[in-house]
């Protein structure tokens, strides 16, 4: 499966029309005239990009977690893979048509080229991302425990309740897109923010949500004990804290169980700790 969509999006990009069209170009500088191949080459490129860093990281994070690779695990792993390479290209797609289609209307579009923005937007940039996307992103992920959205959206990402770094965009389609890139674009249309700042801080969401997925000692806002208990840490520690949903030992006197491995009293690893 992945090996098909790999390939077919490798052929996509050795096909490009002779117009040299560059990564860096999202299609917002023509209003009048979105181009449409100018969004599929990037959608292409984006995605098989994206799926490449998603594989490669992951493994490397999975290389160094503790767990046995046993049969029960790569079965896990397999099927995270598959939700999440689906999940990557939509969201680059939902993404990369926001750019052609939705930002060019945006009051700043013509100041779109990175030079113009300078330091201190970066600086405030990334800040107001840090902050819009800790209080929506916790609020966004309570919302999707609501009873009809938990039953029939956010399960699927429940599903994996002992995840690993590759099931961090394991998801349904309606909550990667909802969650991460609804809440990011709609940052880019309160300030001036530039797409590739945007893909800086996307980075940084990807490898924390990655190491909260492996569940190791970077697991930072202990998002791993969100799989096991459900209805703890939501989101970053501060906001956990704030609204009373930290994890709490003395609350949940019965401990889940580890599946991958039958004995870990004597396991001292971090991953091992959230079993503890
Ligand atoms: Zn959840
Ligand atoms: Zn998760």
């Amino acid at each position: 499966m992945i090996s098909i969509v790999l390939s077919t999006l490798f052929l996509i990009l050795c096909v490009q029309p002779t117009k040299a069209y560059s990564v860096f170009d999202f299609g917002y500088s023509d209003q009048e005239n979105a181009n449409p191949t100018q969004l599929i080459y990037n959608i292409a490129s984006y995605s098989l990009l994206g799926i490449l860093q998603y594989l490669l990281v992951s493994a490397i994070f999975e290389w160094k977690n503790p767990m046995p690779k046993n049969q029960r695990r790569m079965q896990n792993i397999k099927r995270e893979i598959k939700y999440g390479t689906t999940q990557i290209f939509l969201q680059v797609a939902y993404s990369m048509i926001f750019y052609h289609y939705v930002y060019p209307y945006c009051s700043w579009y013509r100041y779109y080229s990175i030079n113009q923005y300078g330091l201190l937007n970066f600086g405030y940039g990334m800040l107001f991302l840090y902050i819009w996307t800790t209080i929506l992103g916790y609020w966004v992920h309570r919302i999707f425990h609501f009873r009809i959205l938990y039953k029939y959206v956010h399960s699927v990402h429940h599903s994996f309740t002992e995840p690993t770094a590759f099931g961090y965009c394991a998801t349904h389609p309606l909550e990667g897109i909802s969650e991460v890139n609804t809440v990011l674009h709609l940052a880019e249309l309160i300030i001036p923010i530039h797409p590739l700042m945007t893909l800086f801080f996307f980075e940084y969401i990807t490898i924390n949500e990655m190491m909260g997925h492996d569940g190791g000692e970077h697991d930072h806002s202990d998002h791993y004990r969100h799989h096991l208990y459900y209805v703890v840490n939501y989101g970053d520690t501060i906001m956990d804290e704030f609204f009373g949903t930290a994890y709490n030992s003395k609350n949940y006197p019965v401990k889940a169980k580890c599946t991958y491995v039958d004995n870990i009293e004597d396991r001292t690893e971090a991953i091992f700790m959230k079993y503890k």
